[in-house]
């Protein structure tokens, strides 16, 4: 029967418009269309969810879509279903979530497909052209020997009115044809293909053997996990598969670029916010028609425009950058699993240091485990030695630079090898630290690290919200040099400067890779050896293959140890492995330089022992026993607003229905607490939280409709699972 309803959901993020409107349909509407239908007095932009025979109202009294947007459905059935899927599961309006599955400038209308004008030779293309003009006859012969010119390229040599003459006289034709604005062009595609080893390959086998969706794959830095999930990609695309590959929003290399470029050519699209609007447009459209197989991307390629996926793997699992911290907050790892079970494809995650949280479900069955623990050719893992920095102090050594690295650093430049220095950019989370005995300022009640707040000129937790005064000597020795903020990078390359001033520095941070290619520039001139020293944050601890660094140095290994945040442990573990990896990839062994107030702390212990099971051991044993994620759940609900009366008010009402919750199911929670958030203002607003621990997800729901129901024109009420950051 005749289709004669849409069911369409109108693109206005708001709760009280979440829901289906029905229209009828009219020519040229499929399912996952854009179209443009009327909304009360005005026209607005919505999604054909689905198409329907007869509708549950009045036909007669329905008001008609008005037009369609695109030529073809810019959403996919596959994207259709899982929009109410992860809408439930966020809690966010369905709009909100469909928004996800486009580019943003294609919604806004600010980006349309790019066309060239080609001439090529018309139904009169024979037709005699008198002597006199010559122009005419030239351009004539040059499009015919051709074949096919571009307008402007033909008009440029012959004149825009000897063209117009021939194409009146239909001499020659115009055809427009559409191109594509391709990303990193600069990039190119030359890179090795290597067979595999016998590790990679039985790796290869048990992933596709596998009965589980997620496959956990564990291989040390440098043991050739890249190669397998290319493999992987490779074979996807020969059963007429499509795959997704995510990797960190900040290791997008060249490198990494030009393997896939070398292997995949075309075939693969780059999903990226640092593309151009037209590129980011002409990339999505590449894949929404099948023209390209693989989307590459961080984060929000994880919502690519495909069908029939065989394969998508997660690079670098643990990144922190694959949870949306604005609404809806989603979980790339979590959407990823929804598409694979739709799929009955594999979802690979992979990484030398998986979360505390993945491990455990690999551990317990739920995800299929695979392990590498040896680097490719047995190479062995790079040597790391502490360099105890309150010893430096004792000595009188302020600076950033231990003997030891000063030492390392000049062998390493004598050799013509190149060096990383790794600063922690966490550094800058204000927690106090004693310089001479390595003491740390912490809260009494929840072994926290407390952090500085310079407006008040005190200490807080953040977790139960206590305050502290600010100290002016060290409670434990006395000592009075206390250290309120870490070294920036700027600091570190000025006195790198001093010590060797022949070295050539490259700096990266977020100070220096602004722009659209920033880092990629920096990375590139590194690995052209442009520099001897590269410095920098935490972007440049990500996957990166630079063979000629034989030396590593970590200035500050315990800054993140101290962030308050129960990942502090774990977030330090995965840094220094990470930034570790980093040396002595190629030929040469590598040495890594960790500088620490805190030799004796055992996460500095298993790490620079590359003992990642003992570390898992340990801090799963701490979790449970203090009872923290994975073995419970941190709530927070935020609420917040311009005003602060209001945003007060919104958080009282909220505070007093979530009050009610937790009265009714004390034996459920571990930890509830209303108070300032530890930034109290943030970009004009004021915030405020509600903060608890529960035991497990039951309550999740109903927490999620308590508080939600707050929000108001003025203030904006939203809940954090887990929060990465808590500040
Ligand atoms: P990971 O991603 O596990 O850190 P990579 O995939 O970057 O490791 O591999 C480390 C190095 O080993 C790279 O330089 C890569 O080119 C090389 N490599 C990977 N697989 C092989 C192989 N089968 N034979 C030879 N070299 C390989
Ligand atoms: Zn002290």
């Amino acid at each position: 029967m005749e289709k004669r309803t849409a069911e369409v959901i109108v693109d206005i993020a708001h709760s009280e418009v979440d829901r289906i409107f029905e229209y009828r349909t009219i020519d040229g509407v499929e399912e996952g269309s854009r179209v443009k239908v009327p909304f009360g007095n005005r026209v607005v932009d919505g999604f054909v969810m689905r198409l329907k025979e007869e509708s549950d109202y009045d036909f007669t009294k329905l008001k008609s879509i008005l037009s369609v947007v695109d030529e073809i459905p810019a959403l996919c059935g596959e994207c259709l279903s899982l929009v109410f899927e992860i809408s439930a599961r966020y809690h966010c309006p369905k709009a909100l979530v469909l928004r996800l599955f486009l580019p943003g400038e294609m919604r806004k209308g600010a980006v349309r497909e790019l066309y060239k004008t080609y001439v090529v030779p018309g139904q009169n293309c024979d037709m005699p052209i008198s002597a006199r003009a010559k122009s005419r006859a030239a351009a004539l012969q040059e499009v015919k020997e051709k074949g096919r010119i571009g307008y402007t390229e033909l008009c440029a040599a012959f004149g825009r009115g000897a063209v117009a003459a021939l194409v009146e006289a239909d001499a020659l034709s115009l055809v427009k044809e559409r191109i594509n604005r391709s990303p990193y062009k600069q990039v190119g595609g030359a890179s090795a293909v290597h067979d595999l080893t016998a590790a990679q390959q039985s790796a290869v086998e048990k992933i596709k053997s596998s009965d589980k969706t997620v496959q956990l794959l564990h291989g040390v830095t440098g043991s050739g996990k890249t190669e397998i999930y290319l493999t992987l990609i490779a074979k996807t695309l020969s059963e007429g598969k499509n795959a997704i590959f995510l990797v960190p929003e900040i290791s997008l290399t060249p490198q990494m670029l030009s393997q896939l470029r070398a292997r995949f050519g075309s075939a693969a699209a780059i999903m990226h916010s640092g593309l151009s609007a037209g590129e980011k447009f002409d990339e999505w459209w590449r894949l929404r028609t099948g023209e390209a197989k693989i989307a590459i991307g961080a984060r929000s390629a994880v919502f690519a425009p495909m069908e029939n996926l065989g394969v998508i793997v997660i690079d670098e699992e643990h990144d922190g950058s694959y949870f949306s911290e604005s609404n809806p907050r989603y979980s790339a790892a979590e959407v990823a699993k929804l598409r694979a079970e739709r799929n009955g494809c594999k979802l690979v995650l992979g990484s030398a240091t998986p979360s505390v949280e993945t491990y455990l479900k690999a551990q317990e069955g739920e995800y299929e485990l695979i392990s590498l623990p040896e680097r490719i050719n047995r190479k062995p893992m790079p040597e790391i030695i502490m360099a105890d920095m309150r010893r430096e102090v004792r000595r009188g050594n302020n600076s950033a630079f231990s003997a030891v690295l000063r030492d390392e650093l000049s062998d390493c430049l004598a050799a013509g090898k190149q060096a990383i220095l790794f600063l922690n950019r966490r550094g800058f989370a204000q927690s106090v630290v004693c310089r001479e005995c390595g003491y740390v300022a912490k809260c009494e009640s929840c072994d926290v690290s407390l952090t500085y707040h310079s407006e008040e000129n005190c200490l807080k937790c953040h977790y139960c919200g206590a305050q502290y005064k600010m100290l002016r000597a060290c409670p434990e020795c006395g000592g009075v040099h206390l250290s309120y903020t870490g070294t920036g990078t700027q600091k570190v390359v000025g006195e790198l400067k001093k010590i060797f001033p022949e070295a050539r520095i490259l700096r990266m941070d977020n100070d220096t890779t602004s722009g659209k290619d920033g880092h990629f520039k920096i990375l590139k001139k590194f690995a052209d050896r442009e520099a001897d020293i590269l410095v920098g944050t935490q972007m440049i601890a990500k996957g990166h293959d630079f063979p000629a660094v034989t030396l590593v140095g970590i200035l500050d290994a315990d800054m993140s140890l101290h962030f308050s945040d129960y990942r502090s442990n774990e977030r330090t573990f995965q840094l220094i492995t990470q930034v570790a990896g980093r040396s002595g990839r190629a030929d040469e062994q590598g040495k890594v330089v960790l500088q620490t107030y805190d030799p004796a702390n055992y996460i500095l212990r298993f790490a620079t022992s590359y003992d990642y099971e003992g570390f898992f051991k340990h801090e799963v044993s701490l979790r449970k026993s203090t009872a923290f994620p994975p073995f419970a759940k941190i709530v927070r609900v935020m609420v917040t607003g311009g005003e602060d009366d209001k945003t007060l008010e919104t958080l009282k009402n909220v505070y007093f229905a979530l009050t009610e919750l937790y009265e009714a199911n004390k034996s459920e929670f571990l930890f509830f607490n209303k108070m300032k958030s530890p930034i109290k203002r943030l970009q004009n607003k004021f915030r405020y939280q509600v903060l608890m621990r529960i035991k497990n997800n039951s309550l999740l729901p109903e927490i999620y409709e308590r508080a939600l129901k707050f929000t108001t024109r003025d203030t904006l009420v939203y809940v954090e699972e887990n929060p990465a950051n808590l500040s």
